[in-house]
């Protein structure tokens, strides 16, 4: 689609380039997965009412109409933005002006990382002036240009970097990006600068870094950097628990868990916060064993604190929050305890707290293959309540509200007491879950 686009600004008198992460992506040699579309960024030399022009048969959004960027619905949305050559990025704070500049290869010396300053046309013809094609190739993130400068330019390019060097990968080989040397320097020396950025475009990226496949290894080698813009990651780091069930530092324990855990955004975010609370709780006994009782609740409060200073949104929040809370619940392979269980939480949140608990055995380095097996059990069985359609809420008794005011009781809390006494008794396998049995069980008593 991308390459009529190009072709229909190129028949106008123009010129057009598909750059950005699409052609980053396809010299990487990954394949688009059609259930989340790699986004077409198209740069031209036609200004943005010009681009309105040609596309006049489309909507259009005026995205960024300032900064260039205009939105043709195509129907898929296409991204076209007028070649500029300030180095200057929306923060949100600034009025960042915009100066449009006539060829590609200016456009190009504007961009942040080498991998992401090449250009392609309709015709597949390359413009790369900064050698990015050799950085794909030997796995390198290295700045446009001096790496200071556009550091300081725009301090979210500083992030950004951590996020390609989460997410990357060479296809061949399998192994992640390194930062080139000077870049990564001028990435400590100007990380402060990250305070001036605005909290929804650090978001942006701290989300797509959590789910890059090299996640861990970003965040054990530059906790200092991401630090600045999360600091508790700054406690959690070193913070020896002194208890013998555990190997590692709070952070080291928490990327294990992060990295054990499946291809899910909420899992991965609870995994790496999970034991925020401990160095805020933690003490020593007399025998010099380290204890963090009420870690779980200190934790989920200290990460709703850094989700709203990143602007995070509501439901990954509170549901990230829930799994933090929640994580120390002791799992017993007991299908009363199970079904309580997913009456209190719903059984998807408790599948969720079951990963995260699973995770954080895992990363602390003693788990056993039984203790494995049990959560792979415990698992089973939560599945098997589900699929026999066993009951453990209120709207699986067999009996209502309705029915019992039918019998004779009056409407009221007792009424709501005597519901919950029943769906008790049925999850303890003490009365069968039928409307007969579940009646003599009240009126007899
Ligand atoms: P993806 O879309 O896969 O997340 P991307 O590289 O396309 O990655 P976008 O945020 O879509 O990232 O930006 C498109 C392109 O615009 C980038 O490849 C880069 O060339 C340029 N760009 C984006 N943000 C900046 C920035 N802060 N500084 C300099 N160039 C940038
Ligand atoms: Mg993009």
């Amino acid at each position: 689609m991308w390459r009529e686009i190009l072709l229909h600004l190129e028949s106008a008198g123009f010129e057009a380039y598909i750059v950005g992460g699409r052609i980053r992506n396809s010299l990487l040699g990954l394949t688009e997965d059609q259930k989340s579309p790699w986004d077409a960024d198209i740069a031209t030399s036609a200004l943005p009412d010009q681009v309105k022009a040609v596309f006049s048969g489309y909507p259009v959004i005026e995205t960024g109409i300032k900064h260039g960027t205009v939105t043709v619905l195509t129907p898929e949305p296409m991204e076209i933005t007028t070649f500029r050559k300030d180095g200057t990025y929306s923060d949100g704070r600034h009025p960042d002006s915009v100066d449009f500049c006539t060829s590609i290869e200016e456009d190009l010396s504007r961009r942040d990382f080498t991998v992401n300053a090449i250009a392609m046309d309709a015709r597949g013809k390359i413009t790369d002036p900064f050698d990015g094609i050799s950085d794909i190739n030997n796995g390198i993130l290295r700045t446009v240009g001096n790496a200071n400068e556009r550091f300081r330019e725009d301090p979210l390019r500083i992030f950004r970097g951590l996020r390609f060097a989460a997410v990357l990968c060479q296809t061949d080989s399998h192994s992640a990006f390194t930062i080139d040397e000077n870049t990564a320097k001028a990435m400590f020396e100007n990380r402060m600068l990250l305070k001036g950025v605005s909290a929804e475009r650090l978001y942006a990226e701290f989300s797509k870094l959590v789910g890059g496949a090299f996640a861990g290894n970003v965040i054990r080698k530059y906790t200092e950097i991401i630090g600045v813009v999360i600091p508790p990651l700054l406690t959690m780091k070193g913070f020896n628990q002194r208890n013998p069930y555990h190997r590692y530092d709070v952070l080291e324990h928490c990327i294990r868990a992060m990295e054990y855990t499946e291809d899910n955004y909420c899992l991965k975010l609870a995994a790496l916060f999970h034991d925020v609370g401990k160095p805020e709780t933690f003490f020593l006994d007399d025998e010099g064993i380290g204890h963090m009782y009420g870690h779980p609740a200190a934790g989920e409060r200290i990460f709703r604190g850094i989700m709203s200073d990143l602007k995070a949104d509501r439901a990954t929040t509170d549901r990230v929050a829930a799994l933090i809370k929640y994580h120390d619940i002791v799992f017993q392979k007991d299908k009363t305890l199970l079904k309580r269980w997913m009456n209190r939480y719903t059984p998807e949140m408790l599948l969720d707290i079951l990963s995260i608990k699973e995770a954080d055995n895992i990363a602390t380095g003693n788990a056993g293959s039984d203790l494995i097996d049990k959560f792979h059990e415990i698992r089973r069985m939560i599945h098997e309540i589900l699929d026999e359609k066993e009951c453990f809420t209120l709207k699986d008794l067999a009996v209502s509200g309705s029915d019992l005011i039918n019998e004779g009781m009056a409407p009221g809390p007792e009424l709501g007491e005597t519901l919950n006494k029943l769906l008790e008794l049925v999850i303890e396998g003490r009365v069968d879950n039928n409307r007969d049995a579940l009646l003599k069980a009240i009126f007899r008593s």
